[in-house]
């Protein structure tokens, strides 16, 4: 068996491993996840590339969950003449038909944008590459086979894989894999995908598994430890209690899918044990409205504290005034609210949607709260923000920033260095192989020399993009 490394190797974004296995002699090719790469420069080079194998030769695609940088090539695979099934769970599968037409929306957009600067002499650089139409998603989405957590498939002859719930998103898994090379030799082969964190709220813990001769193992977190939750939840309390207290709104920019669902469920619970008043909280996202149904819907997938606090709101509806907008009017009238609401919206970085309007509303008064919770990439609204920024220009006018900005830790959707030590610390025999993704390059490195240190595996490699490992 081989694995060639096509992304997530020394990074975090394009997530896509090409496993080559030799069964009865005969070799079969498949894919675990088919990201698309995000941001930095090389970022588009590298959604260009094409697969090192005819797409036609491809059995068939497992994909760990429907974040973009693991799926968001997928209808451009499909679209280059790979016809054969992806697997995912049910869950990953509802989300993937909101996430991948947005994002064929986004990109049409982005070209639409750059053609009308062009025009007007305005557009310097590369005109923005659209990687698949509207179309081609639906088309992609018809090949999607969706399953069970816990359910064995096989494939192919000689060959079999099953879901467990990796706690990171809704549908998020880790994937186990089992090749009968031969008679008498099976190997199993286990890829992390995305691991959640240990004890937060909405998803449940990582599953743990007992064995495998190989491990591809995440490290977006390799390097750092989170802060706990009671310190977020106090944070996060004393943030609310002082902006409403002075009248103030608190503007809260969120991922639509997760983070969203986070926060509200985390309000929802501080409520529930006294430690908000009643509150009146606005969800300003169409998307963050669609995967707030999905989680409702996939209600028994949560772990149980969230599903005892939703069952306690069921019970208590006025404890909360939510209300989801839908149309653009009504997104417009939240700007009439001078205080006492809490604004949920998107984009996660403050870039574009919705939550550029709302900042731009209450940024200039200093009794308004930003509560920043998620990670900023250098360049960004956000990140600006976090750095203290005195000024803004949005909607090409000077925004004064007087509002206070709040950084809430604490709430990320992938395990820390101990929670990833914990998760591989289920695994009763040491795996002859440990490949390290996932995760920039020190977060990486730090993680593989704490497997081998904490502990005592000995084959544990970071492995570099477009090389192949034999397994
Ligand atoms: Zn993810």
């Amino acid at each position: 068996m081989k694995i060639q490394f096509l992304g997530a190797a020394g990074e975090v974004t394009g997530s896509r491993h090409l496993v080559e296995a030799n069964i009865a002699g005969r070799a079969h090719h498949f894919l675990v996840d088919y990201g698309m790469f995000q941001g930095g420069r090389e970022a588009s080079d590298k959604n260009l590339e094409l697969l090192p194998i005819a797409p036609q030769d491809l059995d068939f695609v497992i994909l760990t969950h429907a974040h973009i940088d693991h799926s968001g090539l997928l209808p451009r695979l499909c679209a280059q003449g790979f016809a054969g099934p992806i697997y995912c769970t049910k869950a990953s599968h509802a989300l993937l038909k909101i996430l991948l037409p947005d994002s064929a929306h986004l990109q049409l957009a982005d070209l639409e944008r750059a053609e009308r600067k062009a025009k007007l002499g305005k557009w310097h650089g590369e005109m923005p590459v659209v990687l698949y139409s509207r179309q081609e998603v639906e088309s992609a989405l018809t090949q999607i086979v969706p399953i069970d957590y816990g359910k064995w498939i096989e494939p192919l002859p000689g060959m079999q894989f099953t879901f467990h719930n990796a706690g990171h998103i809704l549908g998020s898994a880790i994937a186990e894999i089992h090749i009968q090379e031969d008679e008498v030799k099976m190997k199993s082969c286990v890829f992390s995908g995305d691991i959640g964190m240990k004890g937060k709220v909405l998803m449940p813990d990582p599953e743990l598994i007992s064995q495998a001769d190989v491990v591809v193992v995440e490290s977006t977190y390799g390097d750092r430890l989170h802060r706990t939750l009671s310190d977020t939840e106090d944070e996060l309390v004393q943030v609310i209690s002082d902006t409403m207290k002075a009248q103030g709104n608190v503007i809260i920019p969120a991922f639509a899918v997760g983070r969203t669902q986070e926060i509200l469920f985390l309000l929802i619970d501080l409520v529930r044990r006294g430690r908000l008043p009643h509150l009146s909280v606005w969800v300003d996202s169409p998307m963050a409205t669609a995967a707030t149904q999905l989680t409702e819907h996939f209600f028994n997938q949560l772990d149980h504290q969230t599903q005892a606090t939703m069952d306690w709101f069921k019970r208590h509806p006025g404890a909360i005034d939510l209300r989801f907008i839908a149309d653009v009017e009504e997104s417009k009238a939240l700007n009439k609210i001078k205080g006492g609401a809490i604004i949920i919206s998107a984009s996660g970085m403050c870039d574009a949607g919705r939550i550029v309007h709302h900042l731009a509303n209450n940024l200039p008064r200093a009794q308004n709260a930003i509560v920043i919770t998620g990670f900023q990439a250098y360049g960004s609204l956000g990140r600006r923000l976090v750095d203290k920024v005195q000024k803004v220009r949005l909607f090409g006018e000077d925004v004064p920033v007087r509002a206070s900005v709040h950084t809430i830790g604490g709430l990320s959707a992938h395990a820390d260095q101990a929670g990833l030590l914990d998760w591989l610390r289920g695994f009763k025999e040491t795996p002859s192989k440990i490949f390290v993704v996932h995760g920039e390059p020190e977060a990486a490195s730090v993680l593989a020399q704490c497997i081998r240190e904490d502990l005592g595996w000995g084959n544990v490699m970071v492995p570099e993009r477009l090389h192949t490992y034999d397994c």
